[in-house]
């Protein structure tokens, strides 16, 4: 072993469990760091707490008056707490979280200061955020944007800051994060749904969206992790032979959390009981050192914004711990990758969630009617909804056989396909009393209301029923959560909104009875929408060919699969819904394809570093002691030499063919990126990287893998995957 990995190996091994201190119950912690509900009704006047609730249960706008009173009372919570400075908190599209803290403190002459926070910097903050991306929209001449209070999430104290979740819009009011687009979503959601919901209960005034996580990451010795340089600067392994023990003995999922992950997981779940993160299920995941993370759903907005912060707080507490969290979809070749499923529901505000199924024949028209429209929905944006999760990490995991491949369809198991199957043989117009009667009786009626423990859980699908809710499976780990909710939720809000008139038409213009008229707009959804239910393996290669012929897309990289976002169907669809326009949508398709190409440019610049600086040099070492070796046969034994030296010959010119084809890739990779790098268009450039240049990594890589294999481990220079999986 090399002195390096020796020393990173040693270290790693002597980093013990960091103890964590937990004396008090989580339930008490439970969003202390938070200023919630119950904070403000200690904090706020009346009038204010009431203000900020109509905001953030109805929209209403905060007027001036209360703001200054919601920061005066944030600034007392946030000092009572020890907190100096304040920051607006927001998700830039470069991925990640944004601050930007300013202090409470304010001299006020005389040598004298106070702490100050009113109503103006709660509302309103101007970051100099010029070398934000922002697709075009707003160039740096013009680098004015502004972020703007979302009191529907609540304040923290995140690092004895007081953080303001805030939106980020280009001054001439574009959206330059995640969350605009999203809260308009959930509005556009919440509002076809009430309407809908009207149909089976007058009562209901709102609709909110409910997201439940999981994240999924790996967790690496800091020190082991350091010594690659391509797990520093790209997140993941370029190369690196597999480890003889990898997961094939399926012994790691499930299994007893190792010490040091799980003084990790206490310590950070703390964290998240502090900041409120409902953080419940930990686990280990099928690759070793491969971990996940769920918490309680919670209101989507506020799970998104959780689930930002929630990564932040990771790479923190694992840095305490010596570890270094991977986020990136596939760390490791070979192994299982990491994914985020977002489980997605609608709940009403008299507390129904109208993807479970109910206990009365309406409840459960009400629920097919929700869970049909989802489906019609998905089936007709299916690529937008493939483009929504793409990313240059993705790629490695969509389609790659471990996880949901690049198809979109749906899962829903074999009572509800019965069902659909029933429902699409109801006749079409007037029903006779006695198929009414069938109807309410044998197919709706029947409808069992716990459904979970009869879904069998095809682990395949990307987008699976689950009894109660749907799971968007294909997200990848690294991703916001905003984009996927933001695309399925104005799908679906879409989708309702188009129900909503073919009902209405039936019943004004046909007469039909208001559930006649449901269930003949239900039948001929199931009947076009059907090519997107799918139960089989999903992983398999009859799929491919099988969703060929069903006419469902199949883009098997994020260049192909981004050019929905921007087809004149999405950019209806977004303009239709308001959520996003033309300029916005554009703008993030080209944030994107630029994100995707840095990504490919910085990890070909590193591949070739590593193999040229790192990996060749330490070939040419190798060989020359072996040639030293032959040299030295040929003094004993003379013109005999080659009977006891063909072995060292035959590795000397392996070494030479490896090399050889090692510096000829790497040189071709150099080209194409100089090629690449000269076009001007954005997706002709993108196109170049993903089809030219990133082939060759695999290429660069195979040699250096079995170099690996045959280069003296006493100098290997790159930290083994062994080493990194499994030393602990
Ligand atoms: P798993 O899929 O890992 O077997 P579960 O199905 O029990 O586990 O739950 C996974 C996630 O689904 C959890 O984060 C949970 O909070 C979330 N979840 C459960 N019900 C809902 C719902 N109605 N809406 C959104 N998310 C939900
Ligand atoms: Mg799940």
């Amino acid at each position: 072993m090399s002195t390096l990995r020796f020393h990173a190996i040693k270290k790693s091994l002597a980093s013990k469990p960091v103890p964590v201190d937990e004396t008090e119950r989580r339930s008490d912690m439970f969003g202390r760091n938070v200023f919630n509900e119950s904070s403000m009704r200690q904090y706020l006047t009346k009038d204010a707490f009431n203000g900020v609730m109509d905001a953030i249960k109805f929209g209403k706008k905060i007027d001036r008056n209360i703001a200054d009173q919601v920061a005066a009372s944030m600034k007392d919570w946030a000092l009572s707490k020890g907190v100096t400075h304040y920051t607006h908190w927001f998700q830039p599209l470069t991925g990640g979280t944004a601050e930007k803290h300013d202090a409470f403190f304010e001299t006020v002459g005389d040598g004298m200061a106070i702490e100050k926070f009113g109503g103006t910097q709660l509302v309103q903050q101007e970051p100099d955020a010029s070398s934000f991306p922002s697709g075009g929209i707003r160039n740096t001449f013009e680098a004015r944007g502004y972020t703007a209070w979302d009191p529907t999430s609540p304040a923290f104290i995140y690092r004895t800051t007081l953080c303001i979740p805030t939106i980020f819009v280009a001054y001439t009011g574009e959206a330059l994060d995640h969350k605009t687009p999203l809260l308009k979503a959930l509005h556009a959601v919440d509002k076809a749904a009430t309407a809908v919901c009207k149909y089976f209960d007058k009562n209901v005034k709102k609709v909110s969206t409910s997201l439940g996580w999981e994240q999924e990451y790996f967790l690496i010795d800091k020190t082991l992790a350091a010594s690659r340089p391509d797990i520093t600067l790209t997140g993941r392994t370029l190369l690196g032979h597999s480890s003889a023990k990898g997961q094939q003995l399926d012994d790691h999922y499930f299994g007893s959390i190792p010490s040091r992950a799980l003084n990790y997981m206490r310590d950070l779940e703390m964290e998240c009981m502090l900041l409120g993160i409902p953080a419940k299920t930990r686990h280990n995941e099928v690759a070793p050192n491969q971990f996940e993370l769920a918490p309680i759903f919670e209101e989507a907005n506020l799970a998104v914004d959780h689930n930002s912060l929630l990564m932040d707080i990771m790479s923190r507490v694992a840095s305490r711990h010596h570890f270094k969290v991977l986020f990136h979809e596939k760390p490791f070749a070979g192994v299982n990758g990491s994914g985020k499923h977002n489980n997605w529901s609608l709940l009403t505000d008299t507390g129904v969630n109208l993807l479970a199924p109910g206990k009365t024949p309406t409840s459960n028209l009400q629920f097919l009617t929700f869970f049909i429209n989802t489906i019609k929905a998905v089936n007709k944006h299916e690529e937008l909804l493939r483009a929504t999760i793409a990313s240059a990490s993705n790629d490695h995991r969509l389609g790659a056989n471990e996880a949901p491949p690049a198809i979109m369809s749906i899962f829903i198991g074999q009572q509800l396909t019965k069902v659909l199957d029933e429902l699409e043989g109801v006749t079409k117009g007037k029903l006779s009393p006695q198929e009414k009667t069938e109807l309410k009786l044998n197919v709706v009626g029947k409808i069992p209301d716990v459904l979970l423990d009869n879904t069998d859980r095809n682990r395949t699908s990307p987008f699976a029923f689950t009894g109660n809710k749907f799971e968007f499976r294909a997200v990848g780990s690294t991703a916001n959560c905003g984009d996927p909710m933001t695309v399925l939720n104005t799908i679906v809000a879409k989708q309702l909104k188009d129900f909503k008139i073919e009902v209405d038409t039936l019943i004004d213009e046909k007469g039909l009875k208001k559930d006649e008229a449901i269930f003949n707009v239900l039948r001929e959804y199931i009947k076009t929408s059907k090519r997107i239910l799918f139960e089989g393996n999903g992983y398999g290669e009859a799929w491919e060919k099988e969703a060929e012929k069903r006419g469902l897309s199949n883009n098997k990289n994020t260049p192909q699969a981004l050019k929905a976002k921007i087809s004149q169907k999405s950019i209806a669809l977004f303009e239709e819904m308001e959520v996003m326009s033309k300029i916005e949508t554009e703008a993030r398709y080209e944030i994107e394809i630029e994100a995707y190409i840095k990504h490919i440019q910085i990890e070909g610049r590193i591949l070739g570093d590593i193999a040229r600086n790192h990996i060749v040099p330490i070939a040419v070492q190798y060989q020359n002691t072996l040639i030293k070796n032959v040299a030295g046969l040929k003094d004993i034994f003379g013109e005999n030499y080659k009977a006891f030296a063909k072995e060292q010959i035959n590795l000397i010119e392996q070494i030479s063919n490896h090399i050889e084809s090692i510096n000829g890739n790497v040189t071709k990779m150099i080209n194409e990126r100089k090629k690449a790098n000269a076009i001007e268009e954005a997706e002709i450039k993108a196109h170049a990287y993903c089809y030219n240049v990133k082939p060759l990594f695999e290429a660069i890589r195979y040699h250096c893998d079995k170099l690996e294999m045959l280069v003296d481990d006493e100098i290997w220079p790159l930290t083994k995957y062994r080493e990194l999986l499994f030393t602990r």
